[in-house]
C-alpha cells in the first residue's frame, strides 16, 4: 500500500462524474460503469472507492486544503453569476442556497477530519 492509499482522498473534480452518472441514471435510466481510480486534490491517483464525498471521511491533508479552496471558490462564483443584471429571482435564490452549501462544505474541509478545528497550533 503506497503513502497516497494510506489516506481517503477527494475526486479532484469533487465527484462531479459521479453525479453526472446519478442524474442520466435518474433522467433517463441510463446507467455507465463507475469509474476505477480517480484524479485527487493531491495529484495522486487512487482507486474510486479510496475517495470520499463526506468531508469527515476525508484524511488527506492536502484533499482537504483542495476540497476547502474549491469549494469557497465556488461559493464565490455562485455570487458573481446570480449578481449578472437579469438574472432570475428564483436563480438568484438558488444561487444564495448554494452559496451557503459550498460555504457550509467549505468549513467542514477547514477543519480535521470528524469535525475538530483546523486551527490547533503547535507549540
Ligand atoms: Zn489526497
Amino acid at each position: 500500500m503506497g503513502a497516497s492509499e494510506d489516506h481517503i482522498h477527494i475526486d479532484s473534480d469533487l465527484h462531479a462524474a459521479v453525479s453526472a452518472r446519478h442524474t442520466l441514471a435518474g433522467t433517463f435510466g441510463l446507467v455507465g460503469d463507475l469509474p476505477t481510480h480517480a484524479r485527487t486534490g493531491c495529484g495522486s491517483s487512487v482507486r474510486y472507492g479510496g475517495t470520499s464525498t463526506d468531508p469527515e471521511h476525508v484524511t488527506c491533508p492536502p484533499c482537504r486544503t483542495y476540497a476547502h479552496r474549491r469549494y469557497t471558490e465556488s461559493a464565490e462564483y455562485v455570487v458573481r453569476i446570480a449578481g449578472t443584471p437579469g438574472t432570475p429571482p428564483e436563480l438568484t435564490a438558488q444561487a444564495i442556497r448554494a452559496r451557503s452549501e459550498y460555504l457550509e462544505l467549505a468549513r467542514r474541509y477547514g477543519g480535521e477530519p470528524g469535525g475538530a478545528p483546523a486551527a490547533r497550533t503547535r507549540p
